[in-house]
């Protein structure tokens, strides 16, 4: 069997649907379970309206909440021919949705678990749709409620899955529905605790449910059907020259996630990758290019694969005039950051100061707040994160030089070259991010690249030595 994914986009209007309709139909013979997110955008007006609804603002919030009705309701008949099902699903959904908000606004206060139970509609409200075009075209669609089948922590909000509850779950109600020739449909993002209370696994996190599913069920491969042709060499937005990737290892998709690539939920490959099962990414809007696959091994390039940039990043440096033991304070800071949830990038450890990387400028506020009494805190805003990624970054002979090289007259705050063996980071100012983005792109990962080509002799030559 195989896992489908399709995010907002590949799932926005009638059309969109009707795309899924006809690749879901060309790979029936492989068995495929369908995982959707929510039509685009529906998941930040959902938390929109859970928002406003906390500020009290009733008919606000009621407006965004008609808006999300009338898009679900239009969709159903431009998609079908008999639609009067599916828009008594969809009004009884809101129906539920309703009167949840209300009860926010009442009380002017929002908790994590609410929201949950709120963002979880989208997907509710999209599988609907989905499914039953699938049926309408004669596939036996079985929409299946996730929260049944995934089980989470009660971390609500951001809910880390308990693999063998779900593992178990995943199995029980998905296989007879294979065997029995259906295609079980199901909405990403969403699950539940034991108990039953309504979680969800992080903003994108529709891609680890698509994992979860393949894992627990030893699929072939996940597909991640996405609006782009795969995995580009960076963000094409900062870059107009950018490569296509074809195939990258699970570690360096990984690790470009973490770095702030928006290629995959940073979960997503840890259930593929323990199953070596191949994930490949796919644009729904151009089914024949081939996209980029994820997996454990990715023969035939030595150099840099990625570069990711990670923005909105504070420098947050800790420093005394006095001599102190700055591994104390560094353990300290290091403490405080994990119990907050957010550990730094990279970190810089000299005699009298410590200096860290934070993406989170309330993080930044406490931080200081915190230690301010004893140590001088100096924060930097708008700095950026620019991380190279390949799969064994210290083999790259040179690398580090020919980085510094490329970035002169730019200012580097910090750098970190082998602070992981995957990846080569290093801090500038937002406003140089354009910049230095052109030059490494243009230094490492065009095809004539010069840093390359000199690998490329070295390893002939080793090669021809062993
Ligand atoms: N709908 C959710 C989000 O927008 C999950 C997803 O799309 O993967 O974050
Ligand atoms: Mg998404």
């Amino acid at each position: 069997m195989i896992v489908m994914k399709f995010g907002g986009t590949s799932v926005e209007d009638a059309q969109a649907i009707r795309r899924l309709v006809n690749l879901v139909r060309e790979r029936l013979w492989q068995q495929p379970v369908i995982v959707s997110s929510a039509m685009a955008k529906v998941t930040d007006t959902l938390l929109q309206a859970t928002s406003t609804a906390a500020s009290g603002n009733e008919p606000a919030t009621l407006e965004l909440l008609e808006r999300l009705e009338s898009r679900h309701i239009a969709t159903a008949p431009d998609l079908l021919r008999d639609c009067s099902q599916t828009e008594a699903d969809i009004s009884a959904l809101f129906a539920e949705l309703r009167p949840l908000l209300s009860a926010i606004c009442a009380l002017r206060v929002a908790t994590p678990r609410l929201s949950d139970r709120i963002a979880s509609f989208g997907e509710r409200l999209a599988t609907v749709l989905v499914s039953a075009a699938l049926r309408e075209s004669g596939v036996n669609a079985a929409l299946i409620d996730a929260r049944e089948c995934i089980v989470t922590d009660d971390h609500f909000t951001c809910a880390a899955p308990l693999m063998d509850a779900s593992n178990q779950r995943l199995s029980a109600r998905l296989i007879p529905l294979l065997e029995a020739k259906r295609v079980p449909v199901l909405g990403g993002f969403i699950a539940a605790t034991a108990q039953g209370q309504t979680t969800t696994l992080g903003r994108g996190g529709s891609d680890l449910t698509a994992a979860l599913v393949g894992g627990a069920l030893d699929a072939e491969r996940v597909e991640i059907w996405t609006d782009v042709d795969g995995i580009r060499s960076t963000d094409p937005r900062l870059y107009g020259h950018t490569r296509h990737i074809e195939s990258i290892s699970f570690h360096e998709a990984a690790e470009l996630a973490q770095l702030g690539a928006k290629v995959l939920h940073p979960a997503t490959l840890i259930p593929a990758m323990e199953k070596n099962i191949p994930v490949y990414v796919l644009n729904s809007r151009n089914p024949l290019h081939p996209g980029t696959c994820v997996r454990t091994e990715c023969p035939g390039h030595d150099g840099v694969k990625a570069l990711a940039v990670k923005h909105g990043i504070t420098l947050v440096q800790a420093s005394t005039a006095r001599s102190f033991r700055p591994t104390g304070l560094a353990s300290e800071m290091f403490s405080f950051l994990e119990a907050d949830g957010c550990l730094p990038d990279i970190a810089s450890i000299g005699q009298t100061s410590v200096t860290v990387t934070v993406d989170n400028k309330e993080v930044v506020a406490r931080l200081t707040k915190q230690f301010e009494k004893r140590v001088n805190i100096k924060a930097e805003n708008s700095k950026a994160l620019i991380s190279l990624v390949a799969e064994d970054i210290r083999q790259i002979v040179g690398l580090p030089v020919q980085v510094l090289l490329a970035l002169d007259g730019i200012e580097v705050w910090m750098s970190s070259p082998g602070a992981s063996q995957r990846s080569f980071s290093f801090v500038i100012s937002e406003k140089d991010v354009p910049e230095v983005v052109r030059r490494l792109h243009e230094l490492l990962l065009e095809d004539n690249c010069s840093l390359l080509a000199a690998n490329a002799e070295q390893s002939v030559a080793h090669a021809a030595v062993v």
